[in-house]
């Protein structure tokens, strides 16, 4: 019979901290055995890892809001995973799971690392395993309590989100649609643009590469822009800027334009059009609320269980693709939440 010391994790660790896009070289594939857990102590293996353009600052030995991720360390990364060993009274063999799982096959986890690794059960009934990593997992949240909390809809407002047709942006424009706003997406690329509108019901998207932002804006916010959830920083947000309302609020939530700059960050060059429109601009980091994630979880469930609102996932296979497969948001490849399936 074959014991879970039969069993080998590969793993994904940081060989180096990249300069610019990280490469295959900054990375170090490790083999080692799996192994029973202690007392209290879960063993869960890896179905599928969430690949998020944090993982970038990740990277970075600077002060952030976690710290770092060490050299030689396995990769950090959120996942959903089933249990196949457990001596916690808490966790079954076969439970599906949502935690940090990390870049490998197997995480082991002992009973006073759970809360840590963010461990808990994903109800199956509510979403799809990838679903429990992109509306009812981490961008989900990050969607939900950025656009309510920090945005502020109204009813009637324009919400602005660029990312559109990504994790994050897809629930921010469906949520602010379920508002009764106007949602107007920014993304790259006319199947982006087209698969916002048409499928997830957008108002209309600004196609950045194929067209001017700024005549975009002007086109698709007559009214101007009372929200702006920005995922992506740099010319796009002064562009947006230029076009706020008096009392517009600007969710920064992400800057993936600059993740990889060698040169440092473009901050925002408009920004006076927040004085003279009385405006805010507030950032956001959504473990912040992670005491109120089970509201948001049961309110986007039944929005995806009514038909109101869609999710879409972008599943790439094999672990050992990690490092290329990483690479997809910052070139724009991913369509959809980024997924790396490890097992089934
Ligand atoms: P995502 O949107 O699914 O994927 C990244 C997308 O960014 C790409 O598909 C690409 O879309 C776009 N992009 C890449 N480089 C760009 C550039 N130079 N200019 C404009 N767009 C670019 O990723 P996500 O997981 O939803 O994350 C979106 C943002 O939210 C990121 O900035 C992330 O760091 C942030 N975030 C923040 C928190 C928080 O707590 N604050 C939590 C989660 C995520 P196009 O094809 O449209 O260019």
């Amino acid at each position: 019979m074959h014991t879970l010391s039969d069993l080998e994790n590969h793993q994904i660790r940081l060989a180096s901290r990249p300069v610019g896009l990280p490469a295959r070289d900054n990375w170090r594939f490790t083999t080692e055995p799996v192994g029973e857990p202690a007392d209290g102590g879960i063993v869960v293996k890896t179905l599928f890892l969430s690949l998020d353009p944090a993982m970038r600052g990740w990277m970075n030995d600077v002060k952030s809001y976690i710290p770092p991720v060490g050299i030689d360390d396995v990769m950090r990364a959120g996942g959903i995973g089933v249990v196949v060993a457990s001596k916690s009274p808490a966790f079954a063999v076969g439970d599906h799971v949502s935690a940090m799982l990390n870049v490998q096959e197997y995480a082991t986890i002992a009973a006073d690392q759970m809360k840590r690794a963010g461990l808990f059960k994903i109800d199956p009934r509510a979403g799809t395993p990838t679903q429990w990593l992109n509306v009812l997992g981490m961008p989900g949240m990050t969607a939900y309590f950025g656009l309510l909390d920090v945005g502020q809809p109204k009813p009637g407002d324009t919400v602005v989100v660029s990312g559109a047709a990504g994790a994050v942006g897809q629930t921010v424009g469906q949520l602010a649609k379920v508002k009764g706003c106007r949602a107007v997406g920014i993304a790259g690329g006319q199947a982006k643009c087209d698969w916002v509108v048409k499928e997830l019901g957008f108002d209309a998207c600004i196609d950045y590469k194929g067209g001017s932002v700024r005549d975009g804006l002007k086109t698709h916010c007559p009214d101007g822009v009372d929200v702006y959830f920005d995922n992506v920083g740099g010319e796009i947000l002064d562009h947006v800027l230029a076009r706020i309302n008096r009392k517009a609020r600007v969710v920064i939530c992400g800057a993936i334009s600059q993740y990889n700059n060698t040169a440092p960050v473009q901050g925002p060059k408009n920004y006076l059009s927040l004085l003279v429109n009385r405006a805010r601009m507030e950032g956001l980091v959504v473990f912040d609320y992670a005491d109120r994630y089970p509201v948001a979880i049961a309110e986007l469930a039944e929005h995806l269980k009514s038909g109101r609102m869609k999710s879409k996932e972008d599943v790439v296979v094999g672990l050992e693709s990690f490092p290329e497969t990483l690479l997809k948001l910052f070139n724009g490849e991913n369509f959809g939440k980024l997924v790396l399936q490890v097992a089934t």
